[in-house]
C-alpha cells in the first residue's frame, strides 16, 4: 500500500442488538497512513464499529476490507490481530509491577509465560525497537522504573507503546485523552501525530479542543452511520452537524 490507498474499508455494515441498529448501513474508509479522528454522540456506534474491525461483534450484513482484501468478516480476533489490527482501550492495562522496559518487552514477545519470557535474550533489532519506542512515547529515561509510579497519561502512553511492539499497521484508539493534564494532552496528540507517519490512525475521542489541535479528517457518526466527513472546519460548517448537534 501507499499513501492515499485506503488501508481499511467497511461497506454497508449493519449490526443490530434485539432489533436495534447500532450501526446501520455503515460505509466508511480509511487511508493508509493517515490520522483519522471519529466523533460523534454518546450511543453513535463509535465503539460498536471497533468492535466490528476487530472481530469482537459480528455485523448482520456488509463487508470489512483490511488491505489490498483481507475480510476481517472470515477472521477471529486473535487472527485480525495479527495481521496487523492493534486496538487500545480507554483504560490502561499496563504490568503494574514490572518496569517500562519490561512491560514492552512482555509485549513484543507476547507469551503467557511471564517470567520465563521476561528473562529470555532479545537480540539487538528487538532492543532497538524498544528504544525507539521509549524515545517516541516520552519514557526513555525512566526505562528502569515501575510501572506503578508512572501518571494517568505515562500509562496511556506506556500502552500506546505495548501495541506498538506487536508491529500494527492500523491502530485503533479509544478516547485516548479522558483524565489527562492539559499537558499529557498536548504530548499524546504529539505522539499519535508522529505515529501516523507510518501507521494509520484511528482516533475516537470526545475532547474537541484535542481533536481540534491533531485532527486532519474528521468523521461525525450519528446514530450508526456517517453523518459527515472532512476537515475540522468542514464539519463545523456542516448543515447536517450544525441541527443534530446545536439544534439549528
Ligand atoms: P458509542 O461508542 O458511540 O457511545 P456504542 O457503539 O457503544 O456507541 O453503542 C451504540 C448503541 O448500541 C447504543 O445505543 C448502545 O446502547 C447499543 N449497544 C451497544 N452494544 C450493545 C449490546 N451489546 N447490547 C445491546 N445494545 C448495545
Ligand atoms: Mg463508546
Amino acid at each position: 500500500l501507499k499513501k492515499g490507498d485506503r488501508i481499511l474499508y467497511l461497506d454497508d455494515v449493519t449490526v443490530s442488538f434485539d432489533g436495534f441498529k447500532a450501526l446501520n448501513s455503515l460505509s466508511l474508509s480509511i487511508e493508509y497512513e493517515e490520522l483519522r479522528c471519529i466523533i460523534g454522540a454518546n450511543g453513535a456506534g463509535k465503539s460498536t464499529m471497533m468492535d466490528v474491525i476487530t472481530g469482537k461483534t459480528r455485523p448482520d450484513n456488509g463487508h470489512v476490507i483490511f488491505g489490498k482484501a483481507a475480510n476481517l468478516l472470515e477472521m477471529d480476533e486473535p487472527t485480525i490481530a495479527q495481521i496487523g489490527i492493534g486496538r487500545k482501550f480507554q483504560k490502561p492495562t499496563v504490568f503494574e509491577g514490572h518496569t517500562i522496559f519490561e512491560n514492552l518487552e512482555l509485549a513484543m514477545k507476547d507469551d503467557k509465560r511471564f517470567y520465563k519470557t521476561l528473562f529470555a535474550k532479545l537480540n539487538g533489532e528487538q532492543k532497538d525497537k524498544i528504544e525507539q519506542t521509549m524515545e517516541l512515547i516520552g519514557l526513555k529515561e525512566h526505562y528502569h522504573k515501575k510501572a506503578s509510579i508512572l501518571s494517568h497519561g505515562q500509562k496511556q502512553w506506556l500502552e500506546i507503546g505495548m501495541l506498538l511492539m506487536q508491529s500494527p499497521k492500523l491502530l485503533l484508539v479509544d478516547e485516548p485523552v479522558a483524565g489527562m493534564t492539559p499537558g499529557e494532552v498536548e504530548k499524546t496528540g504529539q505522539i499519535l501525530t508522529e505515529l501516523s507517519k507510518n501507521h494509520s490512525v484511528v482516533v475516537v475521542e470526545h475532547d474537541m479542543e484535542f481533536i481540534r489541535s491533531i485532527a486532519k479528517k474528521v468523521t461525525v457518526l450519528h446514530e450508526g452511520s456517517v453523518l459527515a466527513e472532512g476537515s475540522m472546519k468542514d464539519i463545523q460548517n456542516n448543515e447536517k452537524v450544525r441541527k443534530v448537534y446545536l439544534g439549528e
